[in-house]
């Protein structure tokens, strides 16, 4: 156990054109208004002393040997290329924990920093309650994702349309590496410092391999490929992914605009910003490729072979992307249905059922559930049940498969607003206890149906 965290920060021996050591930006009145219990206890850290440390997670103080630093990156917004770099966030280190493993600590919303760009690097409170909402409703779902330790209040306001009230997320994340920090890098001349940090960091097996950047190339496809799979599998819309939002451990990061979906309909955008459409449900498979194909393109110069044929490297990673997110599709997909095992003639199956719900609009979560569950859907799906009970005949235990992949309650847009919006934390920690455990049926009737038309929320917003 720490009495503080346990920093040990190696991103801040690497070159300083990765980073700017950051000023604190102290606040009026730090508050601290949740904190993650259960994570502190699994990161080794002391409750009481994290309890009083508002003023530290508020970014007014630091904590010790904490050395905080704003990291540079680049990234692709909407398609086009940007410098950026935490503009409202830093890095307070990185914390190790009892059993060797290896944190970010970061703020989220803790001022200016030398990439704040017009921003005035502080965030509205309902977003970072957003943020840790849903991510940790994503860990509970057992999908890689970048967690919430606190949310502390800042005491001021920060001015959006109207003044809202100011607050500071502290984010745990394997890393905070993203492709864009990749486009950053190769853009300065210093790719192999990064590479080499990164496949250290989070692909230690590879580092001794005579092709590691190639092999780091297909390890960061093969996690981003069975991310998105299971994003797809549990209907979640990430709203915003742009290189710079993608991180090279496979965890999801940013959760701006995104949203859960309600009824099937794969053409389903919420973000306020994504007029395009460029990040619905069913393109977020392809954006993945495209931006891992900007990754690519930054290790190219790594791989020590000719432009052409480093050209086909990057290529033929692409198209390993491309069976790989098939291979983890596929096999989410059909365990939704209880295969276990499935079958190229699944995939008409599963598309069949999609089609069905999409057509008569079912909500995505409360079908695959009540599946699982054996109750009755909707009689159009008649047809659909009798081959689909035929094929399971052949297997284990389809429904206890079901019943562990296909959650009862995500956290829903509307009552996402309501927890975030609310003048207290009842409804939030309510919901929260709830999300905790997404594969139980002890839920009340309240968090698992879908909103009424009038609940709908049809437009969500970064912060
Ligand atoms: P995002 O769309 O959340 O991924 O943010 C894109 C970039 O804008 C990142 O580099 C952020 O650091 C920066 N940014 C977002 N909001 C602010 C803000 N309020 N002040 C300064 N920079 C910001
Ligand atoms: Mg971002
Ligand atoms: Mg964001």
């Amino acid at each position: 156990m720490n009495t503080y965290f346990n920093f040990d920060n190696s991103y801040r021996q690497l070159s300083t054109d990765f980073y700017d050591l950051a000023e604190l930006n102290p606040v009026s009145d730090p508050a601290i208004l949740i904190l993650n219990e259960k994570l502190a206890n699994q990161l080794g850290l002391d409750i009481q002393t994290l309890k009083s440390s508002a003023e530290e997670l508020a970014g007014s103080k630091k904590f010790p040997h904490s050395e905080p630093l704003a990291q540079a990156y680049a990234g692709h917004q909407f398609g086009n290329f940007t410098m950026l770099g935490d503009g409202r966030a830093v890095l307070l280190g990185e914390h190790v924990t009892p059993d060797g493993t290896r944190y970010d600590i970061q703020l989220k919303g803790s001022g200016r920093t030398a990439f704040s760009r017009m921003g005035d690097g502080r965030a509205p409170l309902a977003p970072m309650l957003r943020e840790y909402l849903i991510s940790e409703a994503m860990h509970a779902l057992g999908i890689p994702t970048t967690r919430s330790l606190a949310v502390t209040a800042t005491g001021d306001t920060v001015r959006r349309e109207t003044e809202l009230p100011g607050a500071v997320l502290t984010r745990i994340a394997s890393s905070h590496i993203r492709v864009g920090t990749f486009e950053y890098a190769v853009r300065q001349g210093i790719v192999k410092e990064l590479a080499d940090y990164a496949i250290n960091r989070h692909y230690p097996e590879l580092a001794a391999s005579s092709t590691k950047y190639i092999d780091f190339l297909y390890a960061v496809i093969d996690h981003q490929a069975a991310l998105i799979a299971k994003w797809q599998s549990i209907g979640f819309i990430h709203g915003v992914m742009n290189t710079d939002n993608m991180t090279v451990s496979g965890e999801t990061i940013d959760y701006g605009p995104c949203a859960f979906m309600d009824s099937f309909d794969r053409a389903t955008v919420f973000s306020s910003i994504d007029r395009g459409g460029r990040y619905a449900y069913n393109n977020q498979p392809g954006i993945g490729q495209w931006n891992l194909a900007r990754f690519a393109e930054s290790l190219i110069p790594l791989f020590g072979q000719e432009t052409d044929a480093a050209i086909e490297t990057a290529k033929d990673a692409l198209t390993y992307y491309e069976t790989q997110f098939d291979q983890y599709w596929l096999s989410a997909m059909a365990a939704k249905i209880g295969i276990q095992t499935p079958q190229t003639e699944d995939r008409e199956l599963i598309g069949e059922l999609l089609s069905v719900m999409e057509d008569l609009e079912l909500d995505f979560t409360r079908t695959f559930r009540k599946l699982s569950l054996q109750q009755p859907v909707d009689s159009a799906l008649d047809d659909w049940k009798k081959r689909w009970q035929k094929r399971i005949t052949t297997e284990d235990a389809p429904y206890e498969l079901m019943k562990k992949v296909n959650p009862a309650i995500i956290p829903r847009n509307h009552h996402v607003e309501k927890a975030v919006n609310s003048s207290d934390l009842t409804f939030f920690n309510e919901l929260l206890t709830q999300l905790e455990h997404p594969y139980s049926d002890d839920h009340p009737e309240l968090y698992l149906t879908p909103p009424e038309e009038t609940d709908q929320v049809f437009q969500t917003y970064c912060g």
